[in-house]
């Protein structure tokens, strides 16, 4: 099973199906992304907040497979964005994981009512010069946001990871990443469950159509809209399903059906909203 990657502005490139490891718990981490990793997932996506970096970097080295071939991300705590406290956090992440160096660094929230995010990235941009993280980037970033640190710093983010599925689909800050180079990654990918999303009219249709499950169209839309899908499980015949989505290609028209369940409405919290956890 594989599926296509995405060039970042670094130079690297990123699987366009990740394995996200929110709410599993730290006991249970490293048996499922051993299961990740032999179904054929080639990028995890952790965060210093989800409490199982260490479990995560302790299933790559345990699955033999070279470090160059899986891409990991980790992210910046919201209670690290104090001045000097960035570097040090940085530096504990890169000893949990224990990979040598990071794939992909991001600040997890913006966080505005702090007004910190700029200076905190400007400390990202020195992660990179000596490889410790290969790329940088952001997670709840709103235009805005995006806006001023590319215009204090000069450096724009590898990507920004953002709640997005078929009833939240962020255009107008995915017109804005495309034009800056930006990848888009979507977290809640499937909904979070939180809502009925694979008995959707369009979704099951498609899934007819080419056989497969209202998941698998789901994430093949993210596919073909060109975002980069981090889906969790913890069952390895559902990892595996959501990784089997290469095979098949949903037409203009059903393209366009599920473009059209667009609410513009989200399931989470607004990243104004969210200050230190
Ligand atoms: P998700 O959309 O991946 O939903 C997960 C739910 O879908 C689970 O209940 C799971 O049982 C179910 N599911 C998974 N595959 C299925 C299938 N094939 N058929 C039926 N049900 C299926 O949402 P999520 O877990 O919140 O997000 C995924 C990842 O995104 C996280 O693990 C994390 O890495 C990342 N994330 C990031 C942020 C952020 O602020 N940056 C926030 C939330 C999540």
């Amino acid at each position: 099973l594989s599926v296509p990657s995405l060039p970042l502005n670094s130079g690297a490139s990123i699987p366009q199906v990740g394995f996200g490891v929110f709410l599993i718990k730290p006991e249970d981490t490293q048996q499922a992304v051993e299961d990740a990793l032999e179904v054929g997932y080639r990028h995890i996506d952790t965060a210093t907040g989800y409490g199982n970096e260490a479990q995560v970097g302790a299933a790559v080295r345990a699955s033999g497979i070279p470090r160059e071939d899986v891409f990991v991300t980790t992210k910046l705590r919201n209670d690290h964005h104090a001045a000097g406290d960035v570097e040090g956090a940085f530096g504990r992440s890169l000893e949990a994981l224990d990979l040598g160096y990071i794939d992909l660094y991001l600040i997890h929230w913006p966080m505005p009512k702090n007004d910190r995010y700029a200076e905190t990235w400007r400390t990202l941009t020195g992660f990179t010069s000596d490889g410790r993280s290969r790329s940088i980037g952001v997670s709840n970033f709103k235009v805005p946001h995006l806006e001023r640190i590319i215009a204090e710093t000069g450096v724009t983010p590898a990507v920004n990871q953002v709640e997005l599925h078929p009833t939240f689909q962020q255009r107008e800050l995915r017109a804005f990443q495309a034009q800056h180079g930006i990848e888009t990654e979507a977290w809640a990918p499937l909904g979070q469950g939180r809502y009925d999303i694979f008995n959707l009219a369009p979704i099951t249709a498609a899934a007819g159509a080419h056989d497969v499950t209202s998941a698998q169209v789901v994430l093949r839309w993210h596919l073909q809209t060109g975002t980069i899908a981090l889906p969790k499980s913890s069952s390895k015949d559902r990892m595996r399903e959501n990784l089997d989505i290469a095979e098949f290609e949903l037409t203009a028209d059903e393209m366009a059906a599920i473009d059209a369940l667009d609410e513009d409405t989200r399931l989470a919290a607004d990243p104004d909203d969210i200050n230190v956890d």
